[in-house]
């Protein structure tokens, strides 16, 4: 395969760490973000490194716009292209309703996970784009079922900021489909990762699997799998489409 680079926020662990594994095994060299924890995402690179792929790991905010814009840059200088980019790093927070929401919390939602992730998108297209002196490239978003359920009385706050980034794929997929970019989402469904210790509920699957029509959690690497299809070769008329990962959970 022709040497490819792509690029995954919040890539040192869950589903970030599991794309970049799925990734570097199809032949990715692969950038991981990651906002804490240095020896984490080293860890990572030096499982793909193994794998005899190139691999590195970059330290961002995706909360922060000059981090965003040097993130990318080091991919300029360290890789000289990028072909894949994966929106991934993403917060919940503490179980809450609207009623009980504050600006604070919600400004902290929305500034990584939609305008983090649009900013992403936006230096993404800047190098991929057939009409900037990019070879073209694929975005995939990792966006959640919470943005067609709402979450009542979980993360309605969240949800929204999903929603925001499904809206972003479908309006983006439509303005780069004619400058060799595809941008399509995953919406995982309950997913066994560090995220819902994150968020308070470190039993959260094992307490709502039954809930689920195939009864259980889904595992990173499910996802994982989706996300390196959609940015590969083999999705080469899928763009603009939002990948339902939830184990039937519609
Ligand atoms: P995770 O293990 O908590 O991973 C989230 C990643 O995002 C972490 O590596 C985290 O890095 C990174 N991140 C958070 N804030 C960041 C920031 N300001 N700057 C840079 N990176 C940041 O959870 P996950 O389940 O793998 O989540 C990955 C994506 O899947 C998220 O967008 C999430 O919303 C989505 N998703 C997950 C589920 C699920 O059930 N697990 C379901 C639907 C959608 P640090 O910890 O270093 O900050």
């Amino acid at each position: 395969m022709h040497k490819k680079v792509v690029l995954i926020t919040g890539g040192r662990r869950g589903i970030g760490a599991a794309t970049a594994l799925q990734a570097a095994a199809k032949g990715w060299d692969v950038v991981i973000g990651f906002n804490s924890d240095q020896k984490a995402a080293d860890a990572v690179v030096a499982q793909i490194t193994e794998m005899g792929r190139h691999a590195m790991a970059v330290q961002a905010d995706i909360g922060c716009e000059d981090q965003i814009r040097r993130l990318f840059a080091v991919v300029d200088v360290q890789f000289g292209q990028l072909n894949a980019f994966v929106n991934n790093a993403g917060i919940v927070d503490s179980a809450t309703t609207v009623a009980e929401l504050t600006g604070e919390l919600l400004e902290r939602m929305f500034r990584i996970n939609t305008i983090g992730a649009f900013l992403c998108a936006r230096e993404a297209v800047l190098r991929m784009s057939t009409t900037r002196g990019g070879h073209g490239g694929a975005i995939v978003n990792v966006s959640s079922i919470a943005a067609r359920l709402g979450a009542p009385r979980q993360y309605v706050d969240y949800a929204a900021s999903k929603g925001a980034m499904d809206v972003m794929t479908l309006g983006l997929a439509k303005e780069v489909a004619a400058e060799g970019i595809r941008v399509n989402a995953v919406r995982p469904g309950l997913i066994d990762t560090d995220i819902h210790a994150s968020g308070g509920q470190p039993d959260r699957v094992r307490r709502l699997a039954p809930g689920v029509p195939m009864q259980r959690g889904g595992t990173a690497v499910e996802v994982a799998n989706a996300i390196v299809w959609l940015m590969s070769d083999e999705s080469p008329y899928t763009t603009g489409s939002l990948l339902e990962i939830s184990g039937g959970n519609l």
